[in-house]
């Protein structure tokens, strides 16, 4: 790819506390080869010749958003489960007469146009917490990776980068009981089975990474934690785990084993660095300790876990206690990292009743270099030498964003004001289309696919 030149009317660089104006970023071969902030004092410093062939990025030009946990199928239930009463175990059913509809064409069709969404939201690489392995019943397809292999060509035609996150769902509660009905799709047997399945799965598409997750204490036996992170440690690959998004997989934990999830988690070695918590929404004080104290990473999913009625973890606690932060749009009620991003500050203000928990530029890391590093992408989610060129660019001059200060942004705009976006060096969305997917019309049409009898 030859040398392409961009001239961002701001851009937030490293570090910054606040976005910098005119900013001339360059790449190569899809590689940041320079960043150049042109008026530090004074006149621009490039020359007319240099700035004549830029493209012009009017607005905010952010590094890639890294969505750092999704289901991309549960997108198909949005609008259809916000009626009524009901919790997260009754949405889990909702969500389990998705599942079943889908087979590898069908799951191409709608990740997709999800991941074109995603897209257009300004994420440039998603973490897809993977466990709809099977066809109906738990029978393997010919391809035992027949759906993965559907995720990786979606995240290709979208334009995106994806870790596919290989999750182990073995069980139907702490208790280690078999899986049951819609359930069966998910399993492999036991651990020793997922790793050899997924043993077999190695893409060489560039866009795509492995990882791997533990569905959650309630659905790996502990005997066998040990087996999947043990895997994803020797491949050194990044690991993902739900950790106490409900009270009740506290409670079901203590009665079957004495101790909490992330005391079980700890104990069998999965705790770390390279492990990403999802949710943590119900620690205790001595979980967040755990938590931070081997810097295990923690991704937040505010506006899933208040569509699910989960409740507000103690983020600031847990940040402070040393886990870094990500975000995640998990079941898709909205694809919106900037709501996700500020919902982290917002939810903290409605819990404490008091305001001013998190600097911007906290939730902007969060959302790009954050999760991009829980996705095990450490050269991503930067404007700077050497990283991946990914340009989100926001304008700030639509109704929502008029007047607004550069740095208030995250607290202004919307997925709707998103402009432009390159990923690795190529343009995705530009005027705020996608350039190859007309994501309402598939977004419609795959969600049909397989909703249409359970809604007739
Ligand atoms: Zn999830």
């Amino acid at each position: 790819m030859p040398l392409t030149r961009w001239l961002a009317e701001y851009a937030w660089l490293p570090d910054r506390a606040e976005p910098t104006r005119d900013v001339l970023i360059e790449a190569t071969d899809g590689r940041l080869t320079a960043v150049t902030p042109l008026t530090v004092d004074g006149p621009p410093t490039a020359g007319v010749e240099v700035l004549a062939d830029a493209v012009r990025l009017p607005g905010l030009t952010l590094p890639g958003l890294a969505n750092a946990h999704s289901h991309a199928f549960h997108r198909a239930l949005r609008g259809r489960t916000h009626d009524g009463r009901g919790d997260f175990w009754s949405w889990r059913s909702l969500m389990y007469a998705v599942a079943i509809r889908l087979d590898p064409d069908t799951y191409l069709a709608l990740a997709r146009a999800v991941y074109a969404e995603m897209a257009l939201a300004g994420i440039t690489c998603v973490g897809e917490f993977h466990y709809l392995h099977h066809g109906p019943g738990g029978t393997p397809y010919d391809d035992p990776n027949a759906m993965s292999a559907a995720l990786v060509e979606a995240a290709a035609h979208a334009g995106i980068r994806l870790t596919l996150l290989d999750t182990a769902y073995l069980a139907g509660g702490v208790d280690g009981a078999p899986l049951a009905g819609p359930q069966r799709r998910f399993g492999d047997g036991d651990a020793l089975r997922w790793a050899q399945r997924v043993d077999e799965f190695r893409p060489s598409d560039e866009h795509v990474r492995l990882g791997a997750a533990i569905h959650s204490v309630r659905a790996v036996p502990a005997e066998q934690l040990a087996t999947v992170a043990g895997w994803a440690d020797r491949n050194g690959l990044p690991m993902h785990v739900h950790l106490s998004e409900q009270p009740a997989e506290n409670d079901a934990c203590r009665a079957v084993h004495g101790c909490t999830p992330t005391r079980l988690l700890a104990d069998h070695g999965v705790l770390g660095p390279h492990t990403t918590a999802v949710h943590a929404t119900h620690p205790t004080a001595a979980d967040v300790a755990l938590l931070g104290d081997s810097r295990t990473r923690v991704c937040l999913c505010p506006t899933t876990e208040r569509d699910l009625a989960d409740g507000i973890g103690p983020v600031r606690r847990m940040a402070d206690a040393g886990s870094p932060l990500s975000l995640g749009s998990d079941s898709h009620a909205v694809v919106d990292l900037f709501e996700e991003a500020r919902a982290v500050e917002m939810d903290e203000r409605l819990r404490t009743r008091r305001r001013g928990h998190f600097k911007p530029v906290e939730l902007v890391t969060a959302a790009t270099v954050g999760g991009h590093a829980a996705l095990g992408w450490g050269d991503a989610g930067r404007l700077a030498v050497g990283q991946r060129a990914d340009l989100v660019t926001v304008r700030l001059d639509s109704a929502r964003t008029a007047g607004v200060p550069p740095v208030g942004a995250f607290f202004a705009a919307t997925a709707a004001d998103v402009t432009s976006v390159v990923v690795d060096g190529r343009p995705v969305v530009d005027g705020g289309r996608h350039l190859t997917v007309d994501v309402p019309t598939e977004l419609r049409d795959a969600i049909a696919a397989v909703t249409a009898k359970e809604d007739s």
